[in-house]
């Protein structure tokens, strides 16, 4: 069930919120319809990870600023992407990509090159730490051959996905000065990449509008051109309002439910990493005979349908005591890396899709947020 309303508000949010630009991180969530919806409520910039997502968004948005910020790339990828799809923003992370970058535009003095900085992945949910980034030692020199190559150098990071704690971001930008200060470089752009979190149980974090304010305070001490730009790359907080899924409950054996999707499908992440998405019964109360207001509810876990061990996710997921085969489930915030996930392993994964106008089951723009400083979940702020 897709919510445009939802994924406009969340974009409107950081066009005006965010003291920056914002790039939609496509991998998040491809649909053309996101895209389309995205573009129409302000967002003009969107990160793209393979020639496959670069195709997708000129196709749909011809008007777009394309960035390819995946900082390995195959040369046949940068090369059409430079040639035929104008794209001019690069990042990279090691000096053998800068040389395959340079190579593949034909040595082009046009490019804005983003170096990557590894940082730390403490506050977030999922870590994107470890695979990519430069460490500071080799920054330095990195950072002066790309300001070599470059038209305009910036520098990125990531801090990880569902970053519970702004504190993550003034700790990256620290890292970002020391790398910037030992090259003696001029840089044009701060990115401060994805990890903006989104509500699901047991993790309500910060209102964004603490994240910007920190990113902005941190990023106007940071020693960069005068003309200097702040961007940032959100996917999940964009696209993960956007949708949901509803699922019918095959069997049931306990405390276990066997539904029709699981970890070949969009619930990919609440099987591999124990994603814990919010979840609510589906009733006819009328012809059902239940007050499902009243219901008591007790933690179950799920079977995805396909014939593997792995389907199973842990959860737990709060639904009412009495729930039973033949029962529709809604799981929500399957916007961001939900829908994207989909196989079709074992035959499963078709749907029908619905466009709905009611509230998603949690939201960070809907302004009748409680604080969530005096919620337990949140890791403190310093
Ligand atoms: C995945 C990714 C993002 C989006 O991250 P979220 O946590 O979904 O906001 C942004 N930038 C890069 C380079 C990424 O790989």
């Amino acid at each position: 069930m897709n919510r445009p309303h939802a994924a406009a508000r969340a974009a409107r949010f950081f066009v005006e919120k965010f003291p920056g630009k914002s790039l939609y991180a496509v991998k998040a969530n491809p649909s053309p319809d996101l895209l389309r919806i995205l573009w129409d409520a302000g967002v003009t910039h969107y990160d793209v990870a393979s020639v496959v997502e670069v195709r997708l968004v000129r196709e749909t948005l011809p008007d777009a600023t394309l960035c390819f910020m995946h900082p390995v790339k195959s040369a046949g990828a940068i090369r059409e992407a430079y040639h035929s799809h104008g794209v001019r923003v690069f990042s990279l992370d090691s000096l053998e990509e800068l040389e395959k970058i340079k190579d593949a535009c034909d040595n082009a003095e046009d490019l804005t090159l983003c170096v990557r900085l590894r940082v730390s992945s403490e506050y977030s949910e999922l870590s994107l730490a470890s695979k990519f980034g430069c460490d500071l030692t080799q920054a330095a020199e990195l950072l002066q051959a790309t300001r070599q190559a470059a038209d305009s150098l910036g520098v990125c990071f990531h801090v990880g996905s569902q970053s519970m704690s702004p504190h993550a971001y003034v700790q990256a930008l620290e890292r970002v000065r020391a790398a910037i200060v030992d090259a003696s470089v001029l840089v044009d752009i701060i990115d401060v990449g994805g990890g903006f979190p989104s509500i699901y149980p047991g993790m309500e974090p910060p209102p964004l509008e603490d994240y910007f304010g920190v990113i902005d305070r941190t990023y106007e001490s940071l020693p960069v051109s005068y003309s200097a730009e702040l961007w940032c790359e959100p996917g999940r907080a964009l696209s993960a309002e956007y949708n949901s899924m509803i699922v019918r409950v095959e069997r049931r054996r306990g405390t276990e439910l066997y539904i029709n999707d699981g970890a070949y499908g969009a619930l990919f992440d609440a099987a591999h990493v124990g994603w814990r998405f919010p979840v609510r019964v589906l009733r006819n109360e009328v012809a059902n005979d239940v007050d499902i207001g009243v219901a008591e509810m007790e933690p179950f876990s799920f079977y995805g349908p396909t014939c593997d061990d792995m389907d199973h996710m842990e959860g737990p997921f709060e639904l009412p005591a009495d729930i039973r085969a033949g029962d529709y489930i809604e799981v929500g915030m399957l916007g961001a890396y939900g829908a994207a996930m989909k196989t079709a392993f074992n035959g499963f994964g078709a749907t029908d899709v619905f466009e709905v106008s009611d509230e998603p089951m949690s939201s960070q723009y809907r302004g009748d947020r409680r604080d969530p400083r005096v919620s337990d979940n949140v890791v403190s702020l310093r």
